[in-house]
């Protein structure tokens, strides 16, 4: 086998897993992000006044159903048990998420069993005239009904897209997004859990190897490449190509962060679902290292608004005109060589961590094939569009 020398553009989760497999084959890695940190929006760090692992980019929940990715990330970082509880403030009062019995039998005042609650949603609440639901407002009403759909989810809705519901698609909310008994994990993931010295921490491990070379404060930018063998880049796609056919939408999140002496909500997350309360959600981070003890907290207030040109990528949009934009740059990036597009922002795509570890070690060995068969190495091992 001929020792190559790789380019990995980012230190995050795709980077480091594509990285790591590659230099256990013997290749050279260097591993350059435009960031002062590695570990890209999965980032933690503990803040220096109050001790707190701060999740930097926003809360991060690991669950998975992959052994094989569950396997992985075991290797590098002890896991601690950790449940996802999420709450929501809305009309006055504070109730759990999902909406599930608890919730029902709170917001309508009512003490229902798990097949009164169906009969009562089903039946009396859902907008059974809808036969066809085209959006998003339509597919909640259709499932919901309008109470439990303007309480939870039209507010929410607007603030973290910046549309009215009736303009996005149905296929954003599940058919029924309410369970019948009082099961509160946010998550139904087999594996759950929280690394117990933070991502970053898992994410060094990954990259702590003799032949991976780490280069931060390092921008990329086409024609850098041209002097490794491969690049593996998981970057913003439109960014690769200086954003030549325009850009491809995003909504960034702005975070205001405070501290507070004591517990200052009793929970990690709590979504505001009133579209009045600017911010959607109020994250506390001690509440995700439940086996540590702190007295002071670290908070951040979470708002959205759609990214501009020098913010952080966050969510892509993805609707019928970003896809038709994507499709071009998919279409460009076939014409580049020696480039793999990687990762949430190569391939314009929201991706949970364990989705993108399950990708990044898919692509290593795609590569590694590819490579002993002679074959080309894919522009993209996950199609974009
Ligand atoms: C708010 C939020 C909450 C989330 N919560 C969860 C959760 O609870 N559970 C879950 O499983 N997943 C969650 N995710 C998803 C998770 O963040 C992603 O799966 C993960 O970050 C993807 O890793 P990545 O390496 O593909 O991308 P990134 O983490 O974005 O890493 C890409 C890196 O590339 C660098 N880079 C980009 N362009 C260049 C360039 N030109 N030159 C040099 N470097 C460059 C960036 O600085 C960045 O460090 C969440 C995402 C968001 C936005």
């Amino acid at each position: 086998m001929k020792i190559e020398n790789i380019l990995m553009v980012g230190a995050g989760l795709s980077g480091a897993v594509i990285g790591r497999r590659l230099g256990d084959e013997g290749h050279q890695v260097t591993v350059v992000d435009s960031r002062s940190h590695i570990a890209g929006n999965c980032h933690t760090e503990r803040d220096p006044d109050t001790g707190v692992m701060v999740h930097v980019y926003g809360p991060h929940i690991f669950h998975t159903d992959d052994e094989d990715v569950w396997a992985y990330v075991n290797r590098f970082q002890t896991f601690k048990d950790y449940k996802n509880r999420v709450k929501a403030t809305t009309g006055g009062a504070v109730y759990s998420l999902p909406i599930n019995l608890h919730t029902i039998n709170q917001f309508f005042a009512k003490t229902m069993l798990p097949d009164e609650a169906f009969a009562f949603i089903t039946q009396e609440q859902a907008d059974t005239s809808i036969k066809d639901p085209q959006t998003f407002e339509e597919q909640a009403m259709r499932f919901l009904g309008r109470d439990l759909y303007e309480a939870f989810f039209k507010g929410y809705t607007i603030k973290q897209w910046g549309r009215a519901p009736s303009e996005l698609p149905a296929s954003i909310l599940k058919r029924l997004p309410v369970r019948f008994n009082y099961e509160d994990n946010y998550f139904f993931h087999k594996f759950q859990g929280m690394p117990e010295n933070g991502y970053t921490d898992m994410v060094a491990r990954i990259l702590d190897h003799p032949r991976i070379d780490v280069k931060l404060e390092t921008p990329f930018q086409r024609g850098q490449g041209d002097g490794y063998d491969h690049v593996f880049y998981s970057g913003a796609l439109d960014g690769y190509f200086d954003f030549e056919l325009g850009r491809l939408g995003y909504r960034t999140l702005d975070f205001e962060k405070f501290t507070y002496d004591g517990d200052y909500q009793g929970c990690a997350v709590m979504n505001y679902g009133e579209e009045q309360v600017p911010y959607t959600r109020i994250t506390e981070h001690k509440h995700f290292s439940p086996w540590e003890s702190h007295q002071r907290s670290v908070c951040y207030r979470e708002f959205a608004r759609a990214a501009e040109v020098d913010d952080i990528p966050y969510y892509p949009i993805r609707q019928v005109a970003e896809k038709a934009l994507l499709a071009d740059y998919v279409a460009l990036a076939e014409t580049t060589e020696r480039v793999t597009f990687v990762g949430r922002l190569g391939t314009y795509r929201y991706l949970d961590m364990d989705v993108t570890i399950r990708e990044a070690l898919e692509a290593a060995e795609g590569f590694v094939s590819a490579r002993a068969a002679s074959r080309k190495v894919p522009t993209f091992f996950t199609p974009p569009v």
